[in-house]
């Protein structure tokens, strides 16, 4: 082990950077480049093919055959004069990956001929085996077929690696028997859904609304340690986190990591990413060290929701693979390291209209204003309402390990709107009283909501960095979602949960109307009574304090859900079939094989870790902590034989009979884990295997640790 790592350092110090050279100075003359684009499309495309494409992507219809034949054509042709020579459906598959089969334009004719083809049928649709795929029990064999379908409203991208360069379409991917069996597919009917339900409450306050989409801006963190390094660590390398080992003596106490100066070997990888990435349309705006040593983040400008989880899932493989170019690996697990901070992946969200307002900005005017708390304060109820859905969104056997750890949001779901947003609500809860609210001079109430909002909201001061989902000025960021979840999953519950919530508030409002009401007062009496009924949500202070863990869970009746198999349990509930499968976001069925996925991954990874524990005890550990033990021994006999006494040695017979006392303790807590993991395979049942996972087998962790 020490051998291994000496000559790892040796290695770290001779590496030479790798030189960068974007195409240009200016990232807007190759921004996109290899991006089939609504330029590149329009330039390729007659006039009727292109706008029956648009027509189809707004109106989210099928596209007609004959058109994908023409788009076929044109893709064919922009992308071998880019130099692809292979095209592929490229998608989001569950294990949290991104899945791509490579085709070749080329089709043989005769035996020295062929032509380069692509139809429309290849285009929209292709037909990879599902059986290797996780389904959570959707597909058995003789149904191993899948479908992969073409999503229209993602460009098309040409992935570059090394001389190969291949055509990528995204796509969604469903079974054979039509159910989903990836991210990308319940995302976009939730933005769908999203969509209806926003509009017609945008029309109370601006008729020329018709399309309302979701917008979210990631932010992404990482690790990364050299190539040698990485190697010469099992744990690491093949868990993506270190499972044995001390403490750093200088870990991140001296706080001087964070926003510190770029090493040039780092910048240099980032620069290089960051060039691939902007070339596939990738909007990255900004690079930082984060909190950590070894920890940087980067993030993007913010797009509409799908493209943007594309996007991330893109530069998370670009990442990995550009790393390698320097000799580094980019480590997005969300707890790599003991003792310091762990990634996360904060996912700024919001709405905003075709008319282009950002529906959760403030707005300059009271009658703005009050589009803004309608949207602002029925986000708010829908996280009350489903803060468990939120927390299973985001529940990983990874992210455990980050959830209410350093510098982490905690598994408890609460939300943080800022000292003056708050002194708005609670001045809305006080005046406007259901009685007396016919009185009230409603003009001076709504200009004190405009007073009462000031720039001060957008400064980052009002900020708390320790709340798992905040407000920040003019959308709310989602902190506590994982570094290598793909975003998909928190949004798609995002989106659904305010959709329904904007439903149900659609209708109270329009019955309040029909009885006679004037629509601004019954707005702001439903309003009212949401933020009554949903405020001990609201929480301002230390999210990591000891109080507020007591104080949510006694005081406020939330949940405090701390492991990964107790937080999907909520998909097997009464209210997760209510939100997905009445909005035809998700089958029953669906929704169980999802949940069904999530257990067995959770069990396989906690397997896995505990194998490599496994293995460190028996191939690294003891073999080093005994050949310590032997070369003490050696010494107090030689000691001994030179007529030394007992003072002399009495130091290092010490040392090697501790060696035999913690040999004695790891290795039966090594066997106990190994009977317990032994007892946990034989269960059939995914949901109680990850628990006995959970509870037997990950419990002796920290004790081998
Ligand atoms: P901070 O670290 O202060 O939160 P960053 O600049 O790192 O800020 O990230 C903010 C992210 O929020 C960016 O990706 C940005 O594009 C995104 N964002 C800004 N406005 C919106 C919006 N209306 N909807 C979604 N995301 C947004
Ligand atoms: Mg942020």
């Amino acid at each position: 082990m020490l051998n291994s790592r000496t000559s790892a350092m040796e290695q770290v110090l001779n590496r030479k950077t790798v030189e960068v050279k974007p195409p240009s100075n200016r990232i807007s003359e190759y921004y996109g480049s290899n991006v089939f684009s609504d330029e590149i499309m329009r330039k390729h495309l007659s006039e009727e093919a292109y706008y029956s494409v648009k027509t189809s992507i707004q109106m989210g219809q099928k596209i007609d055959r004959k058109i994908a034949d023409q788009v076929a054509a044109s893709m064919k042709s922009w992308a071998i004069s880019k130099g692809a020579t292979h095209y592929t459906h490229w998608f989001q598959p569950l294990t949290g990956a991104t899945a791509e089969k490579h085709d070749s334009f080329f089709t043989p004719s005769g035996t020295a001929k062929g032509v380069e083809t692509f139809s429309g049928g290849s285009l929209v649709q292709q037909e990879p085996d599902a059986s290797s795929f996780p389904s959570g029990g959707i597909r058995s064999t003789f149904e191993a077929r899948g479908y992969t379908a073409w999503d229209p409203t993602s460009p098309a991208f040409i992935m570059e690696l090394g001389g190969g360069k291949t055509l990528c379409i995204p796509t969604i991917f469903v079974s054979y028997t039509g159910e989903a069996l990836d991210y990308k597919a319940p995302l976009l009917k939730s933005l769908q859904l999203l969509d209806q339900a926003a509009v017609p409450v945008c029309q109370y306050f601006d008729k020329n609304v018709t399309k309302v989409t979701a917008t979210l801006g990631w932010e992404q963190e990482y690790f990364l340690v050299d190539e040698a390094l990485f190697l010469s660590r099992p744990d690491l390398s093949i868990c993506g986190r270190t499972l044995m080992g001390h403490y750093p003596s200088k870990g991140q106490q001296l706080e001087d990591h964070y926003f510190g100066s770029i090493p040039e070997r780092i910048f240099n990888y980032m620069i290089d990413f960051e060039t691939e990435s902007h070339k596939l349309g990738i909007p990255l705006r900004t690079r930082h060290n984060e909190v950590a040593p070894g920890q940087f983040e980067c993030a993007p400008m913010f797009e509409e929701a799908s493209v943007a989880v594309d996007h991330n899932c893109l530069l998370m493989d670009v990442m990995e693979k550009v790393a390698r170019r320097h000799n580094l690996r980019v480590l997005f697990h969300e707890k790599p390291f003991a003792g310091v901070n762990g990634s996360g992946k904060h996912n700024n969200w919001s709405m905003g209209t075709d008319t282009g307002k950002n529906l959760l900005s403030p707005g300059k005017t009271p009658r703005n204003n009050l589009l803004f708390l309608t949207f602002f304060i029925n986000t708010i109820k829908a996280v009350h309402e489903y803060a468990d859905l939120l927390r299973a969104t985001i529940a990983s056997a990874n992210n455990d390990h980050r959830l209410g750890a350093n510098e982490a949001p905690p598994a408890i779901i609460s939300a943080f709107v800022g000292t003056a947003l708050r002194s708005v609500l609670d001045e809305i809860e006080k005046r406007v009283d259901e009685n007396t609210f016919d009185d009230l001079d409603k003009a001076d109430l709504k200009l004190d909501i405009h007073n009462k909002i000031p720039d001060l909201l957008l400064d980052n001061t009002d900020r708390n960095r320790t709340s798992p989902f905040a407000f920040t000025g003019n959308k709310f960021e989602f902190r506590a979602v994982g570094s290598s979840a793909n975003c998909s999953k928190a949004m798609t519950a995002l989106n659904t949960i305010v959709a329904t919530q904007l439903i149900a508030f659609k209708k109270e409002i329009d019955e309040l109307v029909k009885g006679g009401e004037n629509k601004d007062n019954a707005i702001l009496k439903v309003l009212r009574r949401y933020i009554s009924e949903s405020k001990n949500i609201l929480f301002e202070g230390d999210n990591y304090s000891a109080e507020w863990q007591k104080e949510a869970v006694e005081v406020r009746g939330l949940h405090n859900v701390k492991t990964t198999p107790e937080a999907i349990d909520f998909y097997a509930t009464a209210k997760a079939k209510d939100i997905f499968v009445k909005n035809k976001i998700l089958s029953e069925r669906e929704l169980h094989a999802r949940q069904e996925i999530e257990f067995e991954e959770y069990a396989k990874k906690i397997q896995i870790e505990a194998r490599i524990y496994g293995e460190l005890v028996y191939n690294y550990v003891i073999p080093a902590s005994v050949e310590y033990q032997n070369e003490l021994l050696d010494n107090i006999i030689k000691l001994k034989s030179l007529s030394f006494n007992e003072e002399h040695y009495k130091e290092q017979l010490d040392i090697a009979k501790n060696i035999t006392l913690h040999l004695n303790h790891l290795r039966s807590s090594l066997e106990r884990m190994v009977e317990e993991r032994k007892k946990a395979n034989r269960i059939e049942d995914a949901r109680e295997k990850a628990y006995a996972y959970c509870n037997n087998v990950k419990t002796l962790f920290d004790e081998i640790r």
